[in-house]
């Protein structure tokens, strides 16, 4: 069996020309455009990139960007007088604040100070209790596990009753996504480092989620015939062909498992455009919200 590709980058396309229409339908009645602000602290070449790709992908759909940067060596009181700030402008219907942050600042305090309805991120921790309780809806959900759930809705994968096994319980990741699944009422599994017998709990699921970080971990032979495999994972490798001498590969072994699996997200191109377009699509939520 050759799994078929569930194609992260067209998706993504889809949403984000939704969020394009949205916008412009916000603009048009309501005359509100909708502001996302990044804030940046440091000099993480990756951070860079990232908060890059998201203002301009958010200019490409006509929400208005503003860029906030602050050395590494700011103070946890600037970074906080900041985010205070920016809760308080009316224009600015989203806070994005670009992790990690340098070691001064407590990560924790910032982001709890991003308010509730412009904490597009989604990682306040009553927007993650909001996941987690029966009868409560977030305000937010957190754009990358979003993305996993929307890459499995528009791919045609039931979710409902499947076996699910979400590999890594980060809070940013892994938590969020086997609390949406549980949502969608898939039955979950988490795994993390102390997991004993992974392959076997593996081997079970219906959905395979994997969010660890460690390159092509996931091996064929972990892996139900049929099972669909969302693989969050970015990992930067070794590669002497290329011109760069490197190259991004996920958590899952993809040439080896997509011989098993019967859906398959590629890295790059699965999940990673995803994020971005979930945030986009929370920063319209948000300031359709304000619109009242
Ligand atoms: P993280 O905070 O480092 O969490 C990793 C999780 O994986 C932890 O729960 C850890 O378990 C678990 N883990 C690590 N090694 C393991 C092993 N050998 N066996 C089983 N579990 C193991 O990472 P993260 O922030 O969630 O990110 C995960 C991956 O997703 C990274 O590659 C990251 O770059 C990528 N990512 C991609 C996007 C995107 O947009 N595409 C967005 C975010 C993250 P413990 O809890 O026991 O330590």
């Amino acid at each position: 069996m050759t799994a078929r590709r569930i194609d992260g980058k067209a998706i993504a396309d889809d949403i984000r020309a939704e969020v394009a229409a949205g916008v412009a339908a916000l603009r048009r009645d309501r005359g509100i455009t909708p502001g996302l602000s990044t804030v940046l602290v440091g000099d993480n070449p990756a951070s860079h990139k990232y908060v890059s790709m998201k203002r301009k992908m958010s200019a490409e759909v006509g929400i208005e960007s503003y860029h906030n940067e602050l050395p590494a060596t700011a103070s946890q009181a600037e970074v906080l007088e900041l985010v205070r700030s920016l809760g308080a402008d009316p224009k600015i219907h989203g806070i994005l604040v670009q992790l990690p942050l340098p070691d001064q600042v407590d990560e924790k305090t910032i982001l709890a100070a991003v308010p509730l309805t412009k904490d597009v991120n989604g990682f306040h921790p009553l927007n993650i209790g909001g996941l987690a309780m029966k009868g409560h809806d977030p305000e937010f959900v957190p754009c990358t596990p979003n993305g996993v759930i929307e890459l499995l809705d528009r791919s045609g994968t039931e979710i409902s009753g499947a076996e699910a096994v979400v590999l890594g319980r980060s809070n940013i990741v892994g938590m969020p996504a086997a609390l949406l699944l549980v949502k969608c009422n898939a039955t979950v599994t988490i795994c993390h480092s102390r997991t004993k017998d992974l392959k076997e709990v593996c081997k079970r699921a219906d959905i395979l989620v994997a969010a660890i970080g460690r390159a092509r971990f996931v091996t064929a032979d972990m892996i139900k015939p049929g099972a669909a495999i969302i693989d969050v994972g970015t990992n930067v490798i070794d590669d002497p062909t290329r011109k760069s001498g490197k190259r991004l590969v996920g958590d899952v072994d993809f040439e080896a498992a997509r011989e098993v699996a019967g859906a398959i997200t590629p890295v790059p191109g699965g999940v990673g455009p995803m994020t971005i377009a979930m945030l986009l699509v929370n920063t319209l939520r948000a300031a359709t919200k304000a619109a009242g």
